[in-house]
């Protein structure tokens, strides 16, 4: 059986995440936000929902990514 790869737990309902080319296992969702959710630069909460992602830069949303970057102009994707 795979292997969790944040807490180890070897679980038989464990889950693969394919992502820019690498393939995760984790065996509940809490794992997988944990090890694949960006982190905003500003307010350093996880970004479990789209985000904003500013020239390489993840915020969670508009407001931090303006207040980090002093940006104009950016809004939430929708
Ligand atoms: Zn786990
Ligand atoms: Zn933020």
């Amino acid at each position: 059986m795979a292997r969790c790869e944040v807490c180890g737990n070897d679980y038989g309902m464990s889950f693969e995440v394919h992502a820019q080319g690498a393939v995760h296992v984790f065996d509940c969702f809490a794992c997988a936000i944990h090890r694949m959710a960006p982190i905003c630069e500003h307010c350093r909460v996880q970004i479990i929902g789209q985000g904003v992602e500013v020239e390489g830069h993840w915020f969670c949303g508009a407001h931090c990514a303006r207040a980090e970057r002093g940006a104009v102009g950016i809004v939430d994707a929708v």
